[in-house]
């Protein structure tokens, strides 16, 4: 599973003129034709710039509408169907049960805004209903404690039905994760959320590249908590890593010697499936992943530190 973002005829006119009136203004007709260039190339500039800002604003209403019609359309959908999805939920994501009936309202509302936003292509398997709801699980259980949780880089998930080859690898992968989106082996996510002990979960391991993809490659979707903190989560990770990769063994996977990007998917997984044992032996990196992701899979409330209302769903 490896790692892995003009010009019309009369105008011209109209602008020399313009620049040669500039230039008897200043008594500095000797150099009109530098004034007229530098005349000519400020406008431009300027020109540019409100293009770019008349983009940039009509980009902003596009996405803020875009973010309501998302909300209104997520609203109404638990309304009608919460029973449904709360079932669903409970039955396949230990995280979800284990939350607190505030704290499950605000996941669900999560999850259904993170559906919205992607695209799921389903390679050689049917759709299910349950397909994007538990796969908008394992992001939201991830970034449950930050204010930006929609990864929004990436648009599409790919779900494939089983272990699949990708490039040149000789071996088959569960899934991984490019700048083209996420991909996920459905069997290898179902089976690894139901034995959530193992410290094994390709669901969570590939939420982890993504989110790392999106605040440091792709920078599309940034949360800030998850971005200043980085640096002193590896502070206290990566002597960790290297002595793994000095062959010191711990409860983390001993994938996670390969690269510091395996190392950081791996320790995603061990936090969430085996918080317990990760706090006892491995505490102060567990204290860091805490602070990191705003959240303490150990307690009921989960979050650290409230989010404010506006980031609350
Ligand atoms: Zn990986």
């Amino acid at each position: 599973m490896p790692y892995w973002f003009f010009y019309e005829g009369s105008k011209v006119i109209q602008k020399q003129e313009a620049v040669k009136d500039g230039c008897r203004m200043h008594e500095k007709p000797v150099f009109s034709t530098g004034c007229l260039t530098f005349n000519r190339m400020f406008n431009d500039a300027l020109h540019m710039l409100g293009l770019i800002i008349a983009a940039l604003l009509i980009a902003w209403l596009f996405a803020r509408r875009r973010r309501r019609y998302n909300k209104r359309r997520v609203d109404r959908l638990i309304d009608m169907r919460h029973q449904d999805f709360d079932n669903l939920l409970s039955r396949n994501n230990p995280y979800y049960r284990s939350l607190t009936a505030e704290g499950r309202d605000r996941f669900l509302h999560r999850v259904l805004l993170f559906i919205e936003g992607k695209n799921f292509e389903y390679i050689d398997i049917g759709r299910e209903e349950a397909m994007p709801l538990l796969i908008g699980a394992a992001a939201v259980q991830l970034t449950f404690g930050l204010e930006h949780f929609q990864l929004d880089y990436f648009k599409t998930i790919y779900i494939i039905k089983d272990k699949y080859r990708y490039g040149l690898y000789k071996v088959p992968f569960e899934g991984h994760v490019s700048d083209e989106g996420i991909y996920l082996s459905w069997t290898h996510f179902v089976r690894e959320f139901t034995d959530y002990s193992d410290g094994e979960n390709v669901g969570l391991h590939e939420m982890a590249h993504a989110l790392t993809y999106v605040n440091f490659t792709a920078r599309e979707g940034r949360d800030n908590i998850f971005n200043q903190s980085f640096a002193s989560f590896s502070e206290v990770a990566r002597p960790v890593f290297q002595r793994m990769q000095t062959g010191e063994t711990n409860l983390l996977n001993a994938y996670a010697a390969s690269s510091y990007q395996e190392f950081w998917a791996v320790c995603i997984e061990t936090f969430f499936e085996r918080s317990a044992p990760f706090k006892s032996q491995l505490p102060e990196l567990y204290a860091s992943l805490c602070t990191l992701l705003n959240q303490d899979p150990l307690t009921p409330e989960k979050l650290l530190t409230p989010l404010s209302p506006a980031h609350r769903d």
